[in-house]
C-alpha cells in the first residue's frame, strides 16, 4: 500500500519544495526586475512600491534592474541551506 502511494507520487527527492519555490520566485523577479528593488540594509528583494523593508525596516533601496537580477539569481541558487544548518546546530 505504501509502496504504491510513493510510486504514484512524482516528487523529486533531490530538491525540497522550498528550493523550487525560491527558484520560481527568482525567475519571476528576473523576468520583471522593474517591479522590485534591493534593500541596501539586508539585501532583501522587496516590491518596488514598498516604502520600507519588511525585514529590516530600512528605507534605502537599490532600484537598478541589474542589481535586482543579480540578487534574485543569488537567492535562487542559494536556498535556505544556511538557515537549515542553523536549525541543526
Ligand atoms: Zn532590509
Amino acid at each position: 500500500m505504501n509502496k504504491e502511494m510513493s510510486e504514484s507520487d512524482p516528487q523529486p527527492s533531490s530538491q525540497p519544495p522550498e528550493l523550487l519555490d525560491r527558484k520560481k520566485r527568482a525567475e519571476k523577479i528576473i523576468g520583471e526586475p522593474g517591479k522590485y528593488k534591493v534593500c541596501e540594509g539586508c539585501e532583501s528583494i522587496v516590491v518596488a512600491k514598498a516604502t520600507t523593508c519588511p525585514s529590516c525596516h530600512g528605507y534605502r533601496f537599490d532600484e537598478s534592474p541589474e542589481r535586482v537580477i543579480t540578487q534574485a539569481k543569488l537567492l535562487g541558487s542559494r536556498p535556505a541551506t544556511t538557515v537549515s544548518w542553523q536549525d541543526y546546530l
